[in-house]
């Protein structure tokens, strides 16, 4: 996979991103006739995400952020859609070509055991990804290992020991010194501080920020919860039912959000504003059954402002500022794009 620098291209882009899962009844359910079932759990998602840039996925559980984050890195693949790093397209790559990939783009989840073995010490696991990326000479990969250890903040006198030995903050440390083992551009980080205490959080944040200032890393951060985003993206998309509701820059989303549910996401989140009172809770019920999702828009069900055509129509992209797209009835759909054609103006 060859990858170009051309600042023009994004570093990552998703074309039309669908990924939805089959579900065949059983037996007994075959001969009551249950029919099958769909779950469409990424809907039609598409972004795009600079050099650089901080790119945040805020939802609640169920909304598709970890799947879309999946799809990205490849651990899924996609019911249809593409997804491009660096101009190309990930689909159909050769082994060559997908270990390339896995240097460019690299992914830290929530649990850390989940890529950390947990009999083997936290060095050994670093020198194993060093290794299987070429790097032969034990010296270079323990002098390596100990560089990325200092980079992330974790005390190199601690590098013999065991992932259940060590903290929660101190085990995110080194999945993410794990994970810039092989120099990636771009870090999906899905939920990676919401099992740490809120302390702690913060200095894991301040980790991200200083290793994107200092290495030009990108990210795709997702996250459940707006306020551990406010500070480090750069912009925001606002997931719900596997579908974007809402994208923009992190002042729009979050200074001045349009969205009902990006507004109700954020009265569920004061800590983004300690001197702001608690909101009246506008989010109620529960997400829908997304096998079953409900007619129009999906969110109508919940939504204060719905209205009868939210019930009854699927509502558009529109633009109601520049930077800014909602998916809402409550915003006229932007008008058609003028095309000029040698002194001709059609609309
Ligand atoms: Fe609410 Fe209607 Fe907008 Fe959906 S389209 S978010 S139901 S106002």
């Amino acid at each position: 996979m060859t990858t170009t620098t051309d600042s023009a291209v994004p570093l990552l882009r998703t074309s039309g991103l669908n990924k939805w899962y089959g579900h065949e009844p059983s037996t007994v359910g075959r001969m009551a006739g249950r029919p099958s079932t769909r779950l469409h759990a990424v809907a039609d998602v598409s972004l795009t995400v600079s050099r650089g840039e901080t790119y945040a996925v805020v939802g609640e559980t169920g909304s598709g952020k970890s799947t879309l984050g999946r799809l990205i890195v490849r651990l899924e693949d996609p019911t249809s859609g593409d997804v491009q790093i660096d101009g190309r397209s990930v689909m159909g790559l050769d082994r060559e070509e997908s270990q390339q990939l896995r240097r460019t783009v690299q992914i830290i989840l929530q649990d850390p055991y989940s890529t950390l073995n947990p009999y083997r010490t936290v060095a050994a696991s670093i020198g194993e990804v060093l290794k299987v990326h070429g790097m032969r000479s034990r010296a270079e990969r323990d002098a390596e290992t100990d560089r990325l250890f200092e980079l992330v903040g974790y005390p190199v006198s601690m590098r013999d020991r065991l992932p259940g030995q060590l903290s929660g903050g101190g085990r995110q440390r080194v999945s993410i010194a794990r994970a810039l083992a092989v120099g990636p551009k771009l870090i999906v980080a899905d939920e990676p501080v919401s099992a740490l205490d809120v302390s702690v959080q913060a200095q894991v944040l301040n980790l991200f920020e200083k290793l994107r200032d200092e290495l030009g890393l990108a990210y795709v951060f997702i996250t459940h919860d707006l306020a551990v985003v406010k500070r480090l993206a750069d912009r925001i998309a606002v997931m719900y039912l596997g579908r974007i509701v809402e994208e923009g820059t992190a002042a729009q989303i979050i200074n001045d959000p349009q969205h009902p549910y990006t507004r109700a996401l954020l009265d569920a989140a004061p800590s983004l504003d300690a001197r702001r009172e608690p909101a009246a809770p506008s989010l109620t019920g529960d997400m829908p059954n997304p096998i079953e999702p409900p007619s129009g828009c999906v969110f109508h069900p919940r939504c204060p402002a719905a209205m009868d055509v939210c019930r009854r129509e699927v509502p558009v992209v529109t633009t109601p500022d520049a930077g800014r797209s909602v998916v809402c009835h409550l915003y006229p759909p932007s008008p058609p794009e003028i095309v000029t054609v040698e002194g001709d103006v059609t609309a």
